[in-house]
């Protein structure tokens, strides 16, 4: 990444902080820890240090989800724009949903039609959607990365640094009651976290002002069909959590 590339993303990194009321960085260390590293739990409400829960929720809303895709352009802050992605998919569906789904990073079908979540693991999403009387026009869909890597890898640690401000500052646009993460990668980007998903799901999380339901990916529940029942045993929690039934005590 050249130097200009790197003064551009920390520019867009202050600027998240700063919409999120953090008016400064430090470069003493000790401001580097975070508590998910001294405690191996996700931080949850760690609000000095540009925790990503008070850079995505906690503050009022600062701008609109169109106002955030214009700033996003036609991005060329990570190698992903030069590795063969077709177009940036930034998300899709209600700008007020009250349920928010994050995924990882588009594949092959997301990146032809720019929309996230359309190929096999996408549709279902949508079954899973509709499972609990919604439709995907009800909630709004997105992922942690808005550009296909190459071969499906995984995203790199570069990758994410630069697009997931991005992420925080759609989700401070809808400002969703709830976010069901999806799969290890959206899960442990939300929650800073190295847990696994599967110590992490099971629980609810407080996230800024929404709570936050990590469940498995779409395309894990392909491979492993015997873990719908867990995915379903979530979404009765979040259909139950928005229709006020359930407070969902948080951790
Ligand atoms: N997997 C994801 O994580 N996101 C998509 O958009 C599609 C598949």
């Amino acid at each position: 990444m050249s130097e200009k590339d790197v003064r551009a993303e920390l520019a867009e990194h202050l600027r998240t902080f700063a919409q999120a009321g953090i008016d400064g960085v430090s470069r003493d260390r000790t401001w580097r820890r975070r508590p998910a590293d001294e405690a191996s739990e996700p931080s949850l409400f760690a609000d000095s240090e540009g925790d990503a829960s008070v850079a995505a929720g906690a503050a009022p809303p600062a701008e609109t989800l169109e106002q955030v895709r214009a700033d996003l352009g036609d991005c060329t802050r990570c190698k992903l724009h030069r590795l063969g992605r077709r177009q940036i998919v930034f998300g899709v569906g209600n700008p007020h949903a009250k349920l928010m789904f994050i995924g990882e990073a588009p594949g092959h079908d997301e990146d032809t039609q720019g929309i996230p979540f359309v190929g096999r693991a996408g549709q279902l999403l949508t079954k899973i959607i509709e499972a609990i009387d919604l439709t995907r026009e009800d909630v709004y869909i997105a992922n942690v990365i808005k550009c296909r890597p190459p071969e499906n890898r995984n995203p790199e640690s570069d990758e994410v640094a630069s697009c997931e401000p991005f992420l925080f500052r759609q989700v401070r646009a809808i400002r969703p009651r709830l976010i069901v993460a999806l799969g290890t990668w959206a899960a442990q980007t939300l929650l800073r976290t190295n847990d696994p998903i599967s110590r992490l799901r099971g629980r609810v999380f407080q996230y800024g002002d929404a709570r936050l339901i990590p469940t498995f990916h779409p395309a894990y529940l392909l491979r492993s069909p015997e873990r719908k029942r867990d995915v379903w045993e979530d979404m009765k929690k979040v259909r139950s959590m928005l229709c006020g039934e359930d407070a969902g005590d948080s951790q």
